[in-house]
């Protein structure tokens, strides 16, 4: 995908005469490949003549940039194709929210509702699971193993048929145990039919839920609006969960669900285990969706503001993709000097959506303060390891005691370094271009 919507703009900007011809020619062919990642016949379409509205033909005659201008010309319009402009409902700590599951079979809510649930677990919540898919055999043993694994609370049954009733019983027993977050997984069936639409209805009604998720399989392909739609037609969704952008998938199908359920996605799923799930980001999404790379921004902003003599050293370290507590603590302490590699650093999917959400840049700061005051009380050999298994209790009580900090603010912080963790090992061998070399996908 990545390597045809490059070749259309390496085609035009060789073009010596860039006319309304070579710019729809390339169009077309940047269409093809979203067409390929799944984005809906129809956006594509609007994207397109939104395009030709908004580039100018004289600007891409007059510049060297004529690439740089239509890239960002189609990224902006399918970040804005991602944002269906108001947030969704955000459940607050300490207060009861009732979340309602819905998706087809296979699309992933048992998983994602496991993985929601310990999110906001290891962030200090009580969760709960009910499980009100009484449907399929063995769908109260799924969530129950899932549950159990994670150590949060769930409700289910193996004999009792009717799912609004279970759902009720469930919701209500956790009301009552003050849980902050009652997770409700429903079924699915194989096809959309009104059976399920219906059962949905009668739940959703049944247990008021604060907000239902829709939770879909990125690669199911064009049917993704009709599916997104018909779920929305019979219950109130609120937000979109997509799941397994590990795989080949591109993920276009999720501007069709933004589109057809006017709410925003919030997490991605990127793995079957629990803690394989991202507070979704639109820009690397779509700079993935054009086949960009999550890095390519990343880099344009290392060329930009890390002075000259510093991008070795950085970029090295970028490569070897192996990420220690020292280097962690390195980086904090840029973040908050928001210095060049400060800057730098706060663009990293990673970082930004997950330790610096925006308006929480206060709560971040102070997030942050406090883990170098807990690195202040590691040793060398600590910092320096890249070996997990290191970090054993008594290390751990240690440097809460030399930090005063509660351990379960380490064991926080090590969660944290376990994340960032993953994130740069993807870095691991990135071949780093010089500047000037930077292609424009
Ligand atoms: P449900 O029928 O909607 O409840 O779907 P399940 O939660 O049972 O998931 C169906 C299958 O998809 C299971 O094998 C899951 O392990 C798998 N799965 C769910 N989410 C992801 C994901 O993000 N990545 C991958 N690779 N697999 C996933
Ligand atoms: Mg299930």
């Amino acid at each position: 995908l990545g390597g045809s919507i490059s070749r259309a703009l390496q085609q035009m900007s060789n073009a010596t005469i860039i006319d309304e011809k070579v710019l729809s020619e390339c169009l077309n062919e940047i269409s093809r490949a979203l067409l390929q990642a799944d984005v809906q016949f129809k956006m594509v379409r609007d994207m397109q003549s939104n395009i030709k509205r908004i580039v100018n033909l004289d600007d891409l005659a007059a510049g060297h940039n004529k690439r740089r201008i239509i890239q960002q010309a189609i990224f902006n319009e399918l970040c804005k194709m991602l944002d269906p402009g108001k947030p969704s409902f955000t459940p607050k700590k300490g207060k009861t929210s009732v979340i309602m599951f819905v998706g087809l079979q296979g699309s992933g809510k048992t998983t994602t509702c496991t993985k929601y649930a310990y999110y906001h677990q290891k962030k200090g919540w009580k969760p709960a699971l009910v499980c009100a898919d009484t449907f399929r055999a063995g769908a109260f043993d799924q969530l129950k193993q899932n549950a159990t694994k994670a150590k949060i609370p769930f409700y289910g049954s193996y004999t009792e048929s009717d799912p609004v009733k279970i759902a009720v019983e469930g919701v209500d027993r956790f009301k009552q145990e003050n849980c902050d977050l009652i997770i409700v997984d429903t079924s699915g069936r194989h096809k959309q039919e009104a059976a399920l639409f219906e059962e949905m209805r009668q739940v959703s009604e049944a247990t008021k839920p604060d907000l239902v998720i829709f939770v879909m399989d990125s690669s199911i392909g064009q049917a993704a609006f009709d599916q997104a739609q018909a779920f929305k037609q019979s219950v109130a969704v609120g937000a979109v969960i997509v799941t397994k952008m590990d795989g080949h998938a591109k993920g276009g199908g999720a501007l069709s669900a933004v589109a057809a359920t006017k709410s925003p996605v919030i997490f991605i799923g990127t793995g079957e285990h629990m803690d394989e799930f991202e507070v979704f980001d639109v820009k690397p999404f779509v700079s993935r969706l054009l086949g960009m790379g999550d890095w390519s921004g990343f880099m344009d902003k290392i060329h930009e503001v890390v002075p000259t003599d510093q991008q070795p050293e950085l970029l090295q370290k970028l490569s070897e993709g192996s990420f220690t507590l020292r280097l962690m603590y390195e980086q904090f302490q840029n973040i908050l000097k928001m210095g060049p590699i400060g800057q730098v650093f706060s663009m990293l999917p990673g970082f930004s959506a997950e330790l610096m959400p925006k308006g929480h840049e206060k709560e971040s700061q102070a997030k942050i303060k406090r883990y170098i005051h807990m690195m202040d009380s590691m040793t060398n050999a600590e910092l320096d390891s890249t070996n997990p298994k290191l970090m054993n209790e008594s290390r751990i009580m240690r440097i809460a005691r030399g930090s005063g900090r509660p351990v379960r603010d380490v064991m926080d912080m090590f969660e944290e370094y376990k994340r960032l963790a993953k994130i740069w090992s993807k870095m691991k061998g990135l071949k780093i271009p010089k500047k000037g070399e930077m292609s424009a996908l």
